[in-house]
Formats: structure tokens, C-alpha cells, sequence
């Protein structure tokens, strides 16, 4: 079994924020998406006392809502951003080998060519730099194919789509189930978090800012938090003060696997970037869009035209066309990428990140990648510390496996073993070390316990009902859509969205957190008018039209 300490129950919710009401903490980190999550760690294990609060859920922001590739960027190097591809590489090197094995895992592309002559060299050598900047072994290296080569790996491309293909590796991972894996671990190294809690203010004295007046949306009461430095990781919600935001909504689309005969991810230039066709379990996720969002961050929303996009790019290299039909899941975040005074257009803002001071006491983190997370959370918590008394020692997080790294590869190799033990099958077992690593022993020992909990929920896609137990009882779970969203990621891989699951979801979650009739049923609606304003968005022809068809933001907006 996992420690104690890094179980995000509801008893752990209720000891952190008896903490933030009594204690002065070294930081306070402000926002729980993977950049902020990451800086509690980073801060957590170097011996520092740190809280954390996110308003919405862990992840709730753009860091569910990635590509969910931990990757170098191909078009970074093509723009020249040698150092960008190179940290990114190396971070994809160390989460791959130490910090996440049981979490992120090679991926393999296509690369079509269209042109014959200089394509193949020039894309042939940038991927050579690729593999050489990423590291001996970390992933397989790239290969050569001619067109026959790639048809029999992709038989779904059209013959004149192509003239030949590479196909290289990356990485990939489950975002929101990485960043509930990051929070765990800071609780493990003493942090206290708490999710549904606003920072509604920023609090100072003797013009030096010493805490925050927050809200926890759950009890419906404020709180002040004090803390000798708060930093912000708020994402595209950083968009006031000294450090502007320019959010840019990317949108991806989930068909099911069996619609593409492909044994092998896709990349394709688009004009502006690149398409990925992306294998994820039974579906496939094909991504993504970049334009400016100018309205509220807190629902991002895709439009008609966005789908249209993606079914046009996509079926450019496709024997069988898509057709909107195929759609069975859809989802859009906002990249919050550091607005430049002199464009607009989101495709060419930089991906790098900046650490700013806004006062004394008070530093913000904006732009960067969920794939450089670790760097951006060890230069966040480096510029607090320089204000904190006291000699700091340097981030150690390079050395800090995640929870449920150790061990992983052991159960791995036992996982037959495991399997007839649990009287679970094979693949079930699989999958649920390639989620949770060494503590699906923890999933095991429920099931062990409580044997109708090794069932699938029914219309979930395949999720266990232990699954939305464990993510009530240790992965800080207290909505219906935390589990339906982002814990399991059923809401993304059925056709109904997760409404035929959810009465059951929400009686299984009200059994472990305590709620009445009501209240289950309250989350069911609020969870159905979601998804409701999702579908009613997707049918709207741009943008604005979206925007005013979607759900308002059920945490309304603060930008600090
Ligand atoms: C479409 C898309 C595709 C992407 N693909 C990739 C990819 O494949 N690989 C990659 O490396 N990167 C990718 N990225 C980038 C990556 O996802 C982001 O850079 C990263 O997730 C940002 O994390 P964050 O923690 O900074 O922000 P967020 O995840 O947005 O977190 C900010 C959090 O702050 C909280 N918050 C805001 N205001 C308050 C407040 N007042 N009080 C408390 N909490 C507050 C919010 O609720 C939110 O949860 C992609 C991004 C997008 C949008």
C-alpha cells in the first residue's frame, strides 16, 4: 500500500486546510495544473512548508486538455529553438526512465512526405538531430520508409497522399492523471493542497505581500492563507498585471481506433503547424487547432468550424474519409503562452516560459510546456526562495521519483503473477499499472476486499469501479466531473459523454464522500448541463457563437 500522507481524501483536504488557517508557510503556490503541482513538489522536497490551493480541480486547466505528449517539438526545431528542443528532450529522457516509467511511454509517428527530392533529406536529417539532442535509448530511433513501407503500416492513408515516410518516436502520457500524480507526491513530501479554493486576493503588509484571502467553494467560506512568498501558476488566468497572457484555444477530437487501419501515430504539416493523429486506447486523437481566445478562460470552448478543421486536415490523408458522425469525444484548453508586443497570431508566440516578480513576496510563472514542467517549477521556486530567510537548498526533483514509480517495473515483469492473483484478466492488470504504477496494488487490495468494485462501470468505457473509489479515497476526487473528466477520462471516450455513467459514478462517489440524496443527484445535473452546453457549443459556427452557447464557468473568473 501507498503512505498515508500521499492519500488526497477527504480527511486530507479537511488536515491542509486546518493547516492554511493556522500555520505561515514558506510558499504558497496558487493554481493546481502541472506547472503548479510540479512547484509544490519542487518546493516540498528541498524541505520547504508549502501549500497549494486550485480553485477548480487538479488540471481543470489547460493541463488536461494537452496533446498529451511529453515531446521536443519537431516545429520548435524547425524554427531553430535549439534550447527549447533540447531541455524538452532531456525532461522526455528523465520522466521516461525515472520519474514517471508508469505513466509515460514511447509513441511511435508517420511522417508522410509529399515531395520527392530534398523532403527526405531535410526531414531525415531533422530527425537525426532529434534523436542525437534526445538521448541514447530513450525512445527508438527514427526510420526510413518508402511509400509500400509506410502503406503497410498505415494502410489507412491514401497511396497519392505520400511519396515516402519517416517514422520517429516521442512520448506520451495521461495529462490530468500525471498532475493528480504530481499533487499526491508533493502530499507524500508534507504539502497541503486543497482543491475548490480561490484565491479571491492577494494579502499585504508593509507593501510586501504575506498571504492570500481565498474561498473554499465547497464550505462556502473565506479563509486567509499566510505564506512568506506566493507564487502564481495560474495559467491562462494570468492574463492581468505585469505578466499578459495571450491565451490560444487548441481543440482535439476523439474517433474510434478501428476508423483509421493504422498500426502507427500520424504527423502532418498543416500551414500554420502540425496535425497529429495521436493512438489513445480504443480512439484515436487527432489535434490539434491554435487561434486567439479572447474570451473568458474558464470555458474554452470548440466551435463547429474547429471540428470542421480537423475532419478537412485529417482526411487529406485518408482512403475512407471522417465525417462529424465519427466524432465521439471533443475538448478544448488554452495554451498560456507570454503575449509579444509585436503579433497576435498564437502559432508564432514562443512556448518558453517566464518567471516574473509582480511584488515583494509575490513571483508569477506563464508560458512554458506540460513537458518542461520540472524546469519551470524548479526556476519558479528558485526566484521565491531568493526572498525567503535563510540559505535554500537546490531543486532535487530530477532524483524525486513520482508516486507509484517504484516498483512499477517489478509488477510489470509480474504482472501474470498479479493477474491470477486478483483473478482480474491479464490486459485488465496491465492497464491498471500502466495508470497507476506500484499503486495499483492499492486497486488490487480493494478489489481483494470488496469484489463488486472489480467490476466496470457500466457506459464508463471500461473503468473499474474501483477506480472511481480510489480517486474519491486518494487522488483528491470531490466532483462528479473530477472523476467523469479527468481521473477516468470517460468524458472524452464515449459517445453520450459519461451521462449514462454518472447516477452511477455519483452513487459510488457519494458512498465514499459522504453525500446525501440530493446533493448526488445535484451533481449529476450540474454534470448533464456540462455536457449539454458542450454539445450546444460544438454546433455553433465560430467562436463567439460558442463561447455564449457554452457553461458559464462554475468557479467565476479572478484573474489575480
Ligand atoms: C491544446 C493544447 C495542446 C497542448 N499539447 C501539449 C503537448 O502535447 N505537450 C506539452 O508539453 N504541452 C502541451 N500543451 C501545453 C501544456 O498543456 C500547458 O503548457 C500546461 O498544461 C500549462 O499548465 P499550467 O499549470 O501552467 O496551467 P493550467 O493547467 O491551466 O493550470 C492553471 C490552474 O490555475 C487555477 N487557477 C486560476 N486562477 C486561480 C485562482 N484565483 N485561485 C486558485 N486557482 C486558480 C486554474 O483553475 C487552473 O487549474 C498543450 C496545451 C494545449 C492547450
Amino acid at each position: 500500500m501507498t503512505g498515508a500522507a500521499s492519500a488526497l481524501g477527504p480527511a486530507h483536504r479537511d488536515r491542509s486546510l486546518a493547516a492554511m488557517a493556522g500555520e505561515v508557510f514558506d510558499i504558497l503556490v496558487v493554481g493546481g495544473g502541472v506547472t503548479g503541482t510540479g512547484a509544490a513538489l519542487d518546493a516540498a522536497s528541498r524541505g520547504l512548508s508549502v501549500a497549494l490551493i486550485e480553485a477548480r480541480d487538479y488540471a481543470a486547466g489547460a493541463s488536461s486538455k494537452s496533446s498529451k505528449l511529453i515531446h521536443g517539438g519537431l516545429r520548435y526545431l524547425e524554427m531553430l529553438d535549439f534550447g527549447l528542443v533540447r531541455e524538452a528532450l532531456s525532461e522526455r529522457k528523465l520522466l521516461l526512465t525515472e520519474l514517471a516509467p508508469h505513466l509515460v511511454r514511447p509513441v511511435p509517428f508517420l511522417w508522410p512526405l509529399t515531395h520527392r527530392g530534398w523532403e527526405r533529406p531535410y526531414v531525415g536529417a531533422g530527425l537525426l538531430l532529434y534523436d542525437s539532442i534526445g538521448g541514447r535509448r530513450a525512445v527508438p530511433r527514427a526510420r526510413h520508409l518508402s511509400r509500400a513501407g509506410a502503406l503497410r503500416l498505415a494502410p489507412a492513408l491514401r497511396p497519392d497522399a505520400l511519396v515516402g515516410a519517416v517514422q520517429f518516436y516521442d512520448a506520451q502520457e495521461d495529462d490530468a492523471r500525471m498532475v493528480a500524480c504530481l499533487a499526491r507526491t508533493a502530499a507524500g513530501h508534507g504539502c497541503a493542497l486543497a482543491t475548490n479554493v480561490r484565491m479571491d486576493a492577494a494579502r499585504t503588509e508593509g507593501g510586501r505581500v504575506t498571504g492570500v484571502v481565498a474561498r473554499d467553494l465547497l464550505a462556502d467560506a473565506d479563509l486567509t492563507i499566510r505564506a512568506r512568498h506566493v507564487v502564481l501558476a495560474t495559467g491562462a488566468w494570468t492574463e492581468r498585471g505585469r505578466l499578459a497572457v495571450q491565451p490560444s484555444k487548441g481543440v482535439h477530437i476523439l474517433v474510434p481506433r478501428h476508423r483509421i487501419a493504422s498500426g502507427t501515430g500520424l504527423l502532418a504539416r498543416t500551414e500554420k503547424s502540425v496535425l497529429f493523429v495521436i493512438p489513445w486506447g480504443d480512439h484515436w486523437l487527432i489535434g490539434d487547432t491554435d487561434t486567439e481566445w479572447p474570451h473568458d478562460p474558464g470555458r474554452p470552448a470548440a466551435c463547429r468550424s474547429d471540428l470542421d478543421y480537423l475532419l478537412a486536415k485529417v482526411n487529406r490523408l485518408l482512403r475512407d474519409p471522417l465525417t462529424l458522425a465519427d466524432i465521439e469525444g471533443v475538448f478544448a484548453g488554452l495554451r498560456p503562452l507570454v503575449a509579444a508586443p509585436d503579433t497576435r497570431d498564437t502559432t508564432r508566440l514562443s512556448r518558453e516560459h517566464t518567471v516574473r516578480s509582480l511584488a515583494p513576496g509575490l513571483t508569477a510563472i506563464a508560458g512554458g510546456k506540460f513537458t518542461t514542467y520540472r524546469v519551470m517549477a524548479r526556476d519558479l521556486i528558485d526566484a521565491a526562495a531568493a526572498g525567503l530567510p535563510g540559505p535554500v537548498p537546490p531543486s532535487r526533483t530530477d532524483t524525486v521519483p513520482l508516486l507509484g514509480a517504484a516498483g512499477y517495473r517489478e509488477r510489470w515483469a509480474g504482472r501474470g503473477r498479479l493477474a491470477a492473483a486478483s483473478g482480474l484478466p491479464q490486459p485488465q492488470v496491465e492497464r491498471l499499472l500502466g495508470r497507476y504504477g506500484s499503486c495499483a496494488d492499492d486497486l488490487l487490495d480493494l478489489i481483494g476486499e470488496r469484489p463488486d468494485l472489480g467490476r466496470p462501470v457500466e457506459g464508463s468505457g471500461g473503468y473499474l469501479a474501483a477506480e472511481v473509489v480510489y480517486a474519491c479515497t486518494h487522488e483528491g476526487a470531490v466532483r462528479l466531473d473530477d472523476v467523469l473528466a479527468r481521473r477516468t477520462r470517460t468524458a472524452i471516450e464515449v459517445r453520450d459523454r459519461g451521462l449514462a455513467a454518472a447516477p452511477r459514478v455519483a452513487a459510488l462517489m457519494a458512498a465514499e464522500l459522504g453525500w446525501d440524496g440530493a446533493r448526488a443527484a445535484g451533481e449529476v445535473a450540474r454534470y448533464r448541463g456540462l455536457v449539454a452546453a458542450d454539445l450546444a457549443a460544438e454546433a455553433e459556427p465560430d467562436d463567439l457563437a460558442a463561447y455564449r452557447a457554452g457553461a458559464p464557468d462554475p468557479v467565476p473568473f479572478y484573474g489575480p
